[in-house]
């Protein structure tokens, strides 16, 4: 029966399969007279927003009917994934609208990484998407940092409507949520403040300090299946995806060494000179340094011991690993580039693996491979520094 029932505050049918789907209800509340799915429920009577996500076509028609009236577009991104957290086909919907960039875990970068150094990489892979933001802000909904300079950009757009998109896992429930308790000096959020519901999104209205009102609409997260977060499970999440501040690991490699990061990836080093390797992973991610010679064999036998993520099935999920030849230093200069190696300049460059984090170089003589999931897509970067 319950797929004939529809939540009475946005709409959606209610199911109580899927708690991140839109309608989800837990089994005990479909009897209430009046039902509403749990983010209503939630939204109604703590002033609380909950994570909803929804696959491409689903968001395309929902958000895309949030954007046919004026609004400042908050854009939320992952500092950690960024390219993870483009909405894909996000410039057809963000159409006229002034957009603002919120880099949101601003808490979990290294404090040798200063955030303005990332913000020039961040607008040039958003502007590739075709999307040309105002600003670029670093929050973190964990600390509150930013959170002044987020106010004051509302304050500054005059706009009524602020319109808050991101990919799931983002963290767009936990910032709105943040700043709807500062915005309301932390006085819990009463019905009255609920402007109503529409189909996949729930707003409320909140009062700015200089006194004006704005409408504050959440919209679903977007989920596309691709990120390690769409396809790890709960407890390989917990050891690849980073909790608390990033430290970075130096390790100071000779040729004929490899460094194995859990057992999602692996860096070879072939030939070359003695240099440092830093990793940017999750200080949960086990990272393991091993003869070169020894290192697929040393993968097989320690998957689970040692390596300890990803585990069995989630190993099968990501697939066989390919390799990704990278040069730098007199073999880039030589001409021994192969064909899609990835080319790592004087002055040192990242090589990022989307959802996992990064290893940088320093641009000496090396020749190498970096070995990764069949479906990941290594992006060089300059340095973060
Ligand atoms: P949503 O799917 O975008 O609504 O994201 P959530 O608000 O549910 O957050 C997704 C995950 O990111 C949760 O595990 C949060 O605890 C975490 N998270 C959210 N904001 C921050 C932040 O500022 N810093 C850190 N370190 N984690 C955060």
């Amino acid at each position: 029966a319950s797929d004939l029932l529809v939540c009475t505050g946005c709409g959606a049918r209610l199911q109580h399969e899927d708690e991140d789907a839109p309608g989800y209800v837990p089994v005990s509340a479909l009897q209430r007279i009046d039902p509403l799915c749990r983010r209503c429920f939630r939204m109604r009577h703590y002033g609380e927003f909950t994570r909803v996500v929804v696959p491409p076509d689903e968001y395309e028609r929902l958000v895309g009917r949030v954007l046919t009236q004026p609004a400042l577009i908050l854009y939320v991104l992952d500092v950690f994934d960024l390219d993870g957290s483009l909405i894909p086909g996000f410039a057809r919907l963000a159409k006229r609208h002034p957009v603002v960039l919120v880099v949101n875990k601003a808490d979990l970068m290294p404090l040798s990484v200063k955030l303005a150094a990332t913000e020039d990489w961040i607008l040039y892979r958003v502007a590739r998407t075709g999307v040309h933001p105002e600003r670029v802000l670093f929050v973190s909904a964990r600390t509150g940092q930013g959170f002044a300079e987020l106010t004051e950009e509302m304050e500054r757009h005059g706009l009524g409507r602020v319109c808050v998109v991101g990919m799931a896992n983002v963290g767009k429930s936990s910032l709105l949520n943040r700043l709807t308790r500062r915005l309301a000096g932390d006085e819990p959020f009463t019905a009255s403040r609920v402007p109503g519901t529409t189909l996949g999104t729930v707003a409320v209205e909140v009062t700015l300090p200089s006194g004006r009102e704005v409408h504050l609409i959440d919209t679903p997260g977007l989920i596309h299946g691709k990120r390690i977060i769409d396809i790890l499970c709960p407890a390989c999440l917990r050891r690849a995806v980073p909790a608390s501040r990033l430290r970075p690991r130096v390790y100071q490699l000779n040729p004929g060494q490899s460094l194995w990061l859990g057992g999602f990836a692996r860096f070879d080093f072939e030939e070359g000179t003695f240099q440092p390797v830093t990793c940017y992973v999750s200080n949960d991610l086990v990272v393991h340094r091993t003869k070169l010679e020894r290192a697929e064999a040393f993968g097989k036998a320690h998957a689970d011991d040692i390596l300890q993520a990803p585990c069995p099935a989630c190993r099968s999920a990501l697939g066989e690993h390919r390799p990704v030849p990278v040069v730098a230093g007199r073999f880039l200069r030589a001409g021994h580039a192969e064909e899609k190696a990835l080319a790592v300049g004087r002055r040192g460059n990242d090589l990022v693996l989307p959802g996992l984090g990064w290893l940088a170089l320093f641009g000496k003589d090396l020749r190498g491979k970096l070995w990764v999931p069949a479906d990941w897509d290594v992006i060089i970067r300059r340095r973060f520094v």
